[in-house]
């Protein structure tokens, strides 16, 4: 006899897409986050709902997700989306064969991209650096994490779900090679199913259950300026690099970000001392040669956050998958645990539909996934935001926006 069918380890975008999916085929399930729902990654990333325009040329596959996903979120996701779009400008220390290179994978993954001359740029966005020599515009948007969680839990608990935050899995119980449920606020909690969830922590959770899934950590910092108002997202029109991207919000951008990896996820703030200070430094620079007033504005908040990629494949930092990958206990003589690592915060529906898909697999459920068609209880931004008071606790990505 088991105290709930599926335990779900982490309140990010991925556990509550999770708990959501689960819920959703009929299953009860109880989530467990340590803080507040978003208080790891999710709500400490930069916000933009990608198009899959930044991907295109280095991971068509990852793109590919980002618009299909882009477009189904900007069906569901309400308030807890801003459904603007996004810039990729060339400026002149810009190769433009990349320029070429990024347009044309766009168009063959289906993203819609239209080429725009200079003063077309700068007639959309005044404030655009005089030297922006052309841009494309792709539907990029932007996404407040914290209202996108609290939207998927308060779907979750409608469908039946538990969501328990601030409570910890102290540990993971397995009985005869078989997960069986989890310790947690000094309870034993049976399931008959744990679903690892737990971002750039995943690889702890699953030592618990004395699984090895080897983690790379890559912290990103961001900077969050008053001002200047760009209805755009603006993406530097090049390879990845450090602070290419400011993401609009209602009253200034947020600029970003670094990739730096890191031994553990919980490493603090400043652990590389002044490298911090240049790090902002360099994202004020970077951000000022796209939009010349970020040089004069003033810092509203910085703050910064690990991504959760897998360290099993190949690359690092910038070079690493931001694909996902879903790994079934029983592949690693552990059955019972599912354990979902990588991807974006733009996939997490996909993500969690995947691992949904796994679960239902190994407890012989045949119901399809609905995440897809049904509207989040999105639609009312301050009844939203009265939901992420109740479930989120720290959230600098979208602090300003949100009225919790
Ligand atoms: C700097 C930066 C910028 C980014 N920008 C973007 C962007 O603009 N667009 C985009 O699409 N993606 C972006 N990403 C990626 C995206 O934010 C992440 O991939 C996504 O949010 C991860 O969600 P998650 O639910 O998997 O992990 P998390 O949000 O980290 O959730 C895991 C949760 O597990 C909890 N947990 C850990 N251990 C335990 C335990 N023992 N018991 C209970 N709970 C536990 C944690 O507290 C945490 O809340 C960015 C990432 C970073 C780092």
């Amino acid at each position: 006899m088991t105290d709930t069918d599926v335990i779900v380890v982490g309140g990010g975008a991925t556990g509550v897409g999770t708990a959501r999916d689960l819920a959703m085929r009929g299953l009860d399930v109880t989530l467990f986050e340590r803080g507040g729902l978003g208080s790891g990654t999710t709500g400490r990333s930069h916000g933009l709902l990608h198009s899959g325009a930044r991907y295109a040329t280095a991971d068509p596959e990852g793109a590919a997700h980002c618009i299909q996903e882009n477009r189904i979120l900007r069906d569901i996701a309400g308030a807890a989306i801003e459904a603007s779009s996004g810039l990729f400008v060339q400026l002149p220390d810009d190769d433009p064969d990349h320029f070429e290179t990024r347009l044309s994978a766009c168009r063959d993954l289906g993203i819609p991209a239209t080429e725009l001359s200079a003063s077309e740029a700068r007639e959309r966005v005044p404030d655009l650096a005089e030297d922006v020599q052309r841009a494309f515009e792709v539907p990029d948007g932007v996404v407040y994490p914290s209202r996108l969680v609290a939207a998927n839990a308060e779907s979750a608990r409608r469908h039946g779900a538990t969501i328990r935050t601030e409570t910890p899995i102290e540990d993971v119980r397995v009985d005869g090679g078989q997960v069986v449920g989890v310790e947690a606020d000094g309870e034993f909690v049976a399931a008959d199913h744990v679903v690892n969830a737990a971002g750039a922590w995943a690889g702890e959770v699953a030592a618990l259950a004395g699984l090895d899934i080897e983690m790379a950590p890559t912290k990103g910092v961001m900077v969050a300026v008053d001002g200047p108002t760009v209805a755009p997202v603006i993406n530097r029109c090049r390879p990845p690099a450090d602070g290419d991207i400011a993401v609009p919000h209602e009253e200034g951008v947020v600029l970003g970000t670094t990739s730096t990896p890191v031994e553990a996820p919980d490493a603090p703030p400043n652990d590389d001392g002044d490298e911090s200070a240049e790090a902002v430094e360099a994202m004020l620079q970077e951000g000022a040669a796209m939009l010349p007033a970020v040089a004069e504005a003033d810092i509203d908040r910085v703050y910064w956050g690990v991504r959760p990629l897998y360290g099993g494949g190949e690359g690092r930092g910038r070079d690493a998958s931001r694909g996902f990958q879903v790994f079934e206990g029983a592949d690693d003589g552990r059955p019972g645990m599912t354990t979902v690592t990588g991807g974006k915060l733009t996939t997490y529906r996909l993500m969690a539909e995947a691992v949904a898909d796994a679960v239902c697999g190994r407890l012989g459920i045949d119901e399809p996934c609905r995440t897809a068609e049904e509207p989040l209880p999105a639609g009312d931004p301050d009844a939203l935001d009265e939901l992420v008071a109740e479930f989120c606790t720290d959230f600098p990505a979208d602090e300003d926006v949100v009225r919790a």
